[in-house]
């Protein structure tokens, strides 16, 4: 998931002739102080950590300043922070404008509807989860015509905000509706646009650019993400693996068997901390790679759990093997094996021989698998 940081996404609304603030980044106090003052940012101004989770002005993330002298405090204050366990490494200083209203604006895709769809409300500056549904209005948008006069009237109404061509909020609508489209976005959301006098302008921006389509939007690729190292690996070669908080390593193949997997630990107690899906694969070398990356993320157990399908057990075992002969002693970990399905006698006989045994039963493989993880017997 591509998801862009307010001061990115802020550049893409300005591209797309959306109003914001006066602004500029920087990564030092020193920094913020020189970017604020005649020539910069007009003071007074905003101070805000540029990370990607949300929540920053309850968390303490959005700072005011009157000076510079407070701006550079504001920074430091604010790049000494972890917010929500990510590190700050830089802030957006803002000019702070005078906000008669905070109004919320976005355009997402609406899987069930198969449309995006705008939804607006005129309590903005929360999170749009919080407010009632009532207080939104939900517009789909025809994906070829945009959208229509009475539809942005209709959201006007709803925003208290007058509608009408060339009025700010048609235009804003219409750049957000532009920018959704050409830069491929599955999510641009606007929260608060503020209300300002008889301007509107975007404080806040969430922009995600949909993953299928990067390879359109170049540019994008050096933006940082949620991944953790381990996953970043996973994803140059092309493994489909997640790394959660708990310590059970789960390998399974399709999603569903992997979600499944996840839910039959969880309902034995066991923490499932890593989950690697082998998909449909016919080569043990794949499987042998999987197997190590999962290995580097030093799970307390692991539990192997396949039904052969594309993927036959034998493959796996084969696999399997190959990478356990290759993980050093020291970091050997208790490993539960379930595998059903094709080739599943060839596939159990080349485990046996490994020394590794493969439980019929779920309900006993999971079972193995959280007490294994407890550091108890296999
Ligand atoms: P979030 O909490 O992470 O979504 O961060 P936002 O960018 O939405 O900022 C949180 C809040 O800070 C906003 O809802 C505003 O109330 C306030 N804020 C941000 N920029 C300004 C500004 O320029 N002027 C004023 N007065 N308040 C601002
Ligand atoms: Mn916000």
């Amino acid at each position: 998931m591509v998801k862009l940081p307010e001061s990115q996404g802020k550049e893409i609304f300005r591209q797309y002739g959306i109003p914001i603030p006066v602004g500029r980044t920087a990564g030092t106090p020193e920094e913020a102080a020189s970017a604020v003052g005649p020539g910069g940012v007009p003071l007074p101004c905003v101070v805000k950590a540029q990370v990607l989770a949300g929540g920053r002005g309850k968390g303490g993330a959005v700072r005011f300043a009157a000076t510079a002298a407070e701006a550079a405090d504001a920074t430091r204050a604010i790049l000494g922070m972890e917010f929500k366990g990510e590190r700050v490494r830089s802030v957006l200083l803002e000019e702070r404008l005078a906000i008669d209203r905070e109004l919320y604006v976005s355009l997402a895709l609406d899987r069930s509807l198969r449309v995006p769809i705008v939804m607006a409300s005129g309590r903005g500056g929360v999170e749009i989860e919080s407010v009632a549904d009532e207080a939104i209005v939900r517009v789909p948008v025809h994906p070829f015509a945009g959208l229509a006069s009475y539809e942005k009237r209709r959201i006007g109404q709803a925003l208290g905000v007058p509608g009408g061509s060339g009025k700010p909020l048609d235009r804003l609508l219409d750049s957000l509706w532009r920018l959704f489209n050409a830069e491929d976005a599955e999510l641009v959301e606007v929260n608060p646009l503020a209300v300002v006098g008889d301007r509107l302008v975007a404080l806040d921006a969430k922009v995600i650019i949909e993953d299928d389509a990067s390879f359109r939007h170049p540019q994008y690729a050096e933006v940082r993400d949620d991944r953790t190292p381990l996953e970043e690996i996973a994803r140059e070669k092309e493994i489909a693996f997640v790394q959660l908080d708990g310590n059970i390593g789960v390998i399974a193949n399709g999603a569903g068997l992997t979600m499944a997997t996840l839910d039959v630990l969880q309902e034995y107690g066991g923490r499932p901390g890593v989950f690697l899906d082998l998909g449909g694969t016919d080569d043990p070398a794949k499987v042998t790679e999987a197997f190590l990356l999962m290995a580097q993320a030093k799970p307390a157990a692991v539990f192997l759990n396949i039904f052969g399908g594309v993927t036959r057990c034998d493959t796996v075992a084969r696999g399997l093997v190959a990478a356990l002969e290759k993980v050093p002693p020291a970091e050997r970990f208790p490993l539960v094996a379930r595998i059903r399905g094709n080739n599943e006698t060839e596939g159990i006989a080349i485990l046996r021989e490994a020394g590794v045994t493969s439980l019929g039963d779920l309900k006993a493989s999971a079972e193995a698998a959280v007490v294994a993880a407890r550091g108890g017997a296999r």
